[in-house]
């Protein structure tokens, strides 16, 4: 009975400063499995493979071929740590363009699943809640407000030296939830049983201490 939290929400909702601070607090692991679309998206589009359903069956028979590791906070592939090169926001678009594709989805549900180990679990995504831990104990479904979240989103660029504008990140945003809520492999959307979160006018530290009350109930 491995216990597992899942956070959910559109892009730049926060879901993965608070998953990963949950998972510190409680000394759980961490799966972020928005970084394994990203991964899916460098290694297709490395290997010249169309990012579109014409590619999918190509794609998806990559992805066992690939050895991704994630060591603390670093993401490798194939040995080469590739932590920068997947939050591009070119990188972003193609994830959220594989993540459509349902035989890419499949390819990695096993590696998902493998994270769910003792002492417990703590899940970032889009359908941790609705699709790969049906079963999780605590479904969290954040959001917050469109201009919140690209002013978020262009504070972590700008702070790692990437230069972007704010109106370009709104419009990517809006996009890419647009793929995620419509697309027919696992749209974007709460758990049933998912409780639903808006950290638009909330501190990290608020959102964590909220969530971690209901998680020791
Ligand atoms: O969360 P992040 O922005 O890193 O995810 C990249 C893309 O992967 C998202 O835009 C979304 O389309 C997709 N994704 C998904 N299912 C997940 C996690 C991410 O479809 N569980």
């Amino acid at each position: 009975h491995v216990p597992v939290i899942c956070i959910d929400g559109p892009t730049a909702s926060g879901k993965g400063t608070l998953a990963a601070e949950l998972a510190m607090r409680l000394g759980y692991h961490f799966l972020d499995s928005g970084a394994l679309y990203r991964i899916a998206a460098l290694a297709a589009s490395r290997a010249g493979l169309p990012i579109a359903s014409s590619g999918e069956a190509q794609i998806a028979s990559l992805l066992p071929q690939l050895r991704i590791e994630f060591a603390g906070n670093r993401i490798l592939l194939n040995g080469e740590d590739m932590s920068e090169a997947i939050r591009t926001e070119e990188n972003g678009m193609n994830a959220s363009k594989v993540s459509a594709l349902a035989p890419v989805r499949a390819a990695l549900v096993a590696l998902q699943h493998s994270f769910h180990r003792l002492p417990g679990l703590v899940a970032d995504g889009r359908d941790m809640g609705s699709v790969i831990f049906p079963q999780a104990q605590l479904k969290v479904f954040l959001t917050a407000s469109a201009p919140q979240r690209a002013q978020r989103r262009f504070k972590q660029l700008i702070s790692k030296g990437i230069s972007t504008t704010l109106d370009s990140l709104r419009a990517d945003l809006e996009a890419r939830d647009e793929r995620d809520r419509t697309r027919s492999a696992s749209p974007l959307k709460p758990a049933q049983d998912a409780v639903l979160l808006d950290n638009s006018d909330l501190s990290v530290e608020t959102s964590v201490d909220l969530v971690l009350g209901w998680w020791q109930g």
